[in-house]
């Protein structure tokens, strides 16, 4: 087809666009300058089009009608919710852990009203932000003292910055950890100014590895948790508890980056064990960092506990400033750790751990339950069923555990499933799904209940 060069010549200009009264009406509800922005854009599809030979509607009020679109598309929040079918929990993409009813309302009302966010209200005298969680930290992980910064890569940056700097932190090769999001535990340490010294191998690393670096230039034992991979096979790890005693022989700290702390043995539910907080700190190690939004359940936060010496000199670095959590996160963690005081209730309340541990019958019965409700009104050509499948828990945390659930399988006569991925993906509020085996499922656990009616509804419209 060739284009249609005399078709570019009827694209109206902006210049009689902005002559219009409809200019003047759009501009009541935005800016000049977004309006504008607006005109050009649907102006430069007009004329992409024709010159890739179509013949596309140049009339005013056809235009007009396209910006009215445009305008009222581009008015929807630009971060906005989405329903997660896909069964990963701490879904690092659509924003890792839900938060806790209990945190949602301190946050509304921190967020709301004044607090005494730097204010002793026993002194009536500036008091320190850090205070709101520090007790609950200690009294949880059983460590000497905690501190919270902007998130877990912010910890990890801050505490090499400051016990490491112009020093040797010796790290096992098998633990050179990449995090999504180009958070690496070599490219880190060369920012924080410390250096890295590597021992071992990628599969074995023994107590005589560390040892035989430890020089007076070694400020740290850094121990990572391998929370995205593991080293099967012919693999050997040092215990933490074997660190700590070496440390401890030559004045050396220990460091761990946990990655996904978790205070509660997850073990318990058919998960991959892993070490608690609750367990390094009781294994000796001076400095401890994990993130507040992955298995936490929490908001975006970095959590340092251990001892006392080392917690204040993290304190005291400048670089902390640029670090520091904002009012309404800390307002989120502390509600959220103050469930953790009673693990029922943590359980219950906190959504990343309500979902993580949901029996498998209850999944079924709501798997049927939204089932039913597709069912109501059958979509013309779409044939839905329930089938088992796995969910994961996500966030780089226990990359091996697979969990039994149950999703809503589609399938239509006429679309693929990765049109009906698209289609889904284009709902408001989209819903995000997978495809498996040219199903698009929609894994039941990250469902909420509202979700439901929702996708019933969307389900509705598919022949429209
Ligand atoms: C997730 C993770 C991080 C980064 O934590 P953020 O809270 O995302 O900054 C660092 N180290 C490990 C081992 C992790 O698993």
């Amino acid at each position: 087809m060739n284009p249609h060069p005399p078709l570019l010549k009827k694209i109206p200009s902006v210049t009689l666009l902005l002559e219009q009264p409809e200019f003047e009406m759009c501009l009541a509800d935005t800016s000049r300058k977004h309006l504008l922005n607006v005109i050009r854009e649907v102006l430069v599809e007009k004329r992409k089009a024709i010159l890739s030979g179509f013949e596309p509607e140049l009339d005013l009020p056809t235009i007009w009608k396209e910006i009215g679109m445009k305008l009222t598309a581009k008015a929807t929040d630009h971060l906005c919710r989405v329903v997660n079918g896909t069964g990963v929990i701490v879904h690092t993409n659509l924003g890792r852990s839900l938060l806790a009813a209990q945190a949602l309302e301190q946050v509304q009302t921190t967020g709301k009203y004044y607090s005494n966010l730097e204010f002793d209200l026993e002194l009536g005298q500036r008091g320190s932000r850090y205070s709101h969680v520090e007790d609950l930290l200690i009294e949880l992980t059983g460590a000497e003292a905690a501190l919270v910064v902007n998130n877990n890569a912010a910890a990890v940056l801050l505490a090499l910055d400051t016990l490491a700097k112009g020093k040797e932190v010796v790290v096992s090769r098998g633990q050179l950890v990449e995090i999504g999001g180009s958070f690496r535990i070599p490219e880190v340490m060369a920012r924080s100014g410390a250096v890295l010294r590597e021992v071992g191998t990628t599969n074995k690393t023994h107590l005589r590895d560390y040892e035989a670096v430890l020089t007076d230039q070694t400020a740290l034992l850094l121990k990572v948790h391998t929370s995205n991979y593991r080293i099967v096979g012919f693999t050997t790890e040092v215990p933490l508890e074997d660190l700590v005693a070496l440390g401890q022989r030559h004045n050396v700290a220990v460091m761990e980056d946990l990655g996904s702390g978790s205070f509660i043995d997850v073990s318990r539910f058919g998960l991959e064990k892993e070490p608690t907080v609750i367990d390094v700190v009781k294994a000796g190690a001076d400095v401890v960092t994990f993130s507040g939004d992955k298995l936490l359940g929490g908001p975006q936060a970095g959590i340092i506990v251990g001892r006392k010496i080392y917690i204040q000199a993290l304190r005291g670095n400048p670089l902390n400033r640029a670090l520091r959590i904002d009012k309404l996160t800390l307002a989120a963690l502390e509600a959220t750790l103050k469930l953790y005081r009673n693990q029922e209730q943590a359980l219950r309340d906190i959504p990343t751990l309500a979902q993580l541990t949901i029996p498998l019958s209850k999944l079924h019965e709501r798997a049927k339950s939204l089932y039913r409700l597709l069912n109501k009104n059958p979509a013309a050509g779409i044939t839905v069923e329930i089938v088992p499948t796995t969910s994961q828990v996500g966030g780089g945390a226990l990359p091996l555990s697979f969990l039994n659930s149950y999703a809503l399988a589609l399938a239509s006569d006429k679309d693929s499933s990765s049109e009906i991925e698209r289609r889904f993906r284009a709902f408001s509020p989209p819903i995000i799904g997978r495809i498996e085996k040219e199903h698009f499922l929609l894994d039941v656990r990250t469902l909420q209940k509202e979700d439901f009616p929702f996708i019933a509804q969307c389900l509705k419209t598919w022949a429209d």
